[in-house]
């Protein structure tokens, strides 16, 4: 069981394995964390993402999903990719969000990754409430079964940092 930690910060300037980017389905960049990610890691990620949508990715990445990229000039060696559900879009919204976090962890683990940093998926453009995103991200990386041994979320304002600091503290 991996025990996370919430930090307040910008996750471009983590020094983890791997960090988790809240991108969209086509992989081709966006605004929020996965702007920031492509501005600060430099051309290289998006001409990984260019070649995974031209090979196995043709349709792009569903959500739920995710995949690895290397992380250009960023202080990480990873990038993970995954697509979060919009909030209210469909009933399954939850457990694509879980599965968001399972299946970054199970590409974490291909790839020997054992610090990972997560942003909080789905709470910007996204819309999800981050008290309730907080909820399901911290309940699925307690029971995901990993190899990885650090999991932080770095949230990027006060109020998502509240919410993740004030769910890991509540239910430890
Ligand atoms: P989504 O489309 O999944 O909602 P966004 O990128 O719009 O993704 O937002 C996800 C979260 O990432 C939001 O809480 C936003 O404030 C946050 N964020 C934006 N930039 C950064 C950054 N540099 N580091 C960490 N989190 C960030």
């Amino acid at each position: 069981m991996t025990e996370p930690t919430a930090v307040l910060g910008d996750i471009t300037r983590r020094h983890a394995d791997a960090i988790v980017n809240a991108a969209n389905s086509s992989l081709l960049g966006g605004g929020g964390v996965d702007g920031a990610i492509h501005r600060a890691g430099g051309p290289e990620i998006l001409a990984e993402c260019r070649s995974l949508r031209a090979s196995r990715l043709g349709r792009g990445l569903a959500t739920g999903q995710a995949v690895a990229t290397t992380a250009g000039r960023l202080p990480a060696r990873w990038v993970i990719h995954t697509v979060g559900p919009v909030y209210g879009a469909s009933p399954d919204g939850p457990a694509l969000l879980a599965s968001c976090h399972r299946e970054a962890l199970r590409v974490a683990d291909g790839l020997g990754a054992r610090t990972v940093a997560f942003p909080a998926v789905s709470t910007g453009v996204y819309r999800w409430p981050p008290d309730e995103a907080a909820r399901i991200a911290v309940e699925t990386v307690r029971r995901t079964e990993t190899a990885v041994e650090q999991v932080v979320f770095v949230l990027f304002d006060e109020r998502a940092y509240e919410a993740f600091a004030e769910r890991i503290e509540a239910t430890r």
